[in-house]
């Protein structure tokens, strides 16, 4: 089990004692752990604070990302500290319970969608990906981010390393949406996404069954 950064420790607590990372939206005053606060989406890259704590973040900037989003190297979600990320792959119910599907019900009416095609499943391994640079892309139906080159991308399953193999199936099981939506964007993304995207992403898998190193 993983300790909780002092970073986080001083976050506010839910109901069930369970601590409410900065992002989260607190619709009525009490937070609702599925939902983003726009503002703070916002307010993060501005001032470049960390998702999780919303403490001030150094040269490296740790990303929470589905296996996809290591295809296509696009997230909705800013970058937190390393001890940050790496505390919420371990210990975040929605992030080590792969079968957990996020409840739509009850959504506050005002909640907006992050931008860009989101893949509403549960990627069955979570990477926390490591660079010093991102970009934010303002597209018509909001800003995405598009991640920089990683100085180190970690893996996880259930909240412990995965394992090359987990990591290999949920990208390949991801890869059909992901090439349906090159396609209706033309040949060229189709290509760049079996010969660049892909293989790049493959790369960065764990090198051994433990899971660590990349
Ligand atoms: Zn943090």
């Amino acid at each position: 089990m993983t300790t909780v950064p002092k970073r986080m420790a001083d976050l506010p607590r839910d109901r069930h004692g369970r601590i409410v990372p900065w992002f989260v939206a607190w619709p009525g005053g009490q937070p609702d752990h599925r939902v983003a606060d726009h503002h703070k989406f916002h307010q993060a890259l501005r001032a470049g604070l960390c998702w999780l704590c919303g403490g001030v973040l150094g040269r490296h900037k740790a990303f929470v990302l589905g296996p996809m989003c290591a295809v296509n190297r696009v997230t909705a979600e800013p970058p937190s500290h390393r001890d940050c990320a790496l505390h919420a792959v371990q210990a975040c119910p929605f992030l080590t319970t792969p079968h957990m599907t996020r409840r739509t019900t009850g959504l506050p009416e005002d909640h907006i969608d992050p931008a860009g095609v989101m893949i509403r499943r549960n990627p069955g391994a979570v990477g926390v990906w490591i660079t010093h640079s991102y970009t934010v892309q303002h597209r018509a139906d909001g800003p995405l981010i598009e991640v920089g080159d990683p100085s180190e991308v970690l893996w996880y399953a259930e909240g412990r390393p995965a394992t090359r193999e987990e990591v290999l199936a949920a990208i390949d099981s991801g890869l059909p949406t992901l090439r349906e939506q090159a396609e209706a964007q033309g040949a060229f993304a189709v290509r760049q996404l079996l010969e660049e995207g892909y293989p790049a992403a493959l790369a960065l898998l764990p090198a051994t069954a433990t899971g660590e190193g990349a």
